[in-house]
């Protein structure tokens, strides 16, 4: 494991990380964060690839205080695999103390 460091995408704050070598697929974890990954949508004006061939997605980091300041607007989609219709609900972080969140 290689320790790296990771800018929020929307705060520019460095988080912590770990990689095992140049694959963005194993950069994990990332301490204090989460990974999001796009595949693309076809309504975007910038990334909307063919998923014909070549699998690629766009990848950025967000610090768990970021998430945490837009809540609301996070989905939370769960039973993925286990039921043929995907549950969500509204994502909600739950209380912290003042010092739990930097
Ligand atoms: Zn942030």
């Amino acid at each position: 494991m290689n320790k790296i460091q990771l800018h929020c995408m929307c705060c520019d704050r460095i988080l912590e990380g770990e990689k095992w070598d140049d694959n963005p697929l194993t950069i994990n974890p990332v301490y204090n964060g989460l990974i999001f990954r796009s595949n693309g949508n076809f309504g975007s004006t910038i990334f909307d690839p063919m998923p014909i061939g070549n699998e690629e997605f766009l990848q950025v980091v967000i610090c768990d205080f970021c998430v945490m300041q837009r809540d609301e607007r996070v989905t939370r989609v769960y039973n993925i695999k286990t039921t043929k219709t995907a549950e969500s609900e509204s994502f909600e972080v739950e209380e912290r103390e003042e010092n739990d969140q930097h």
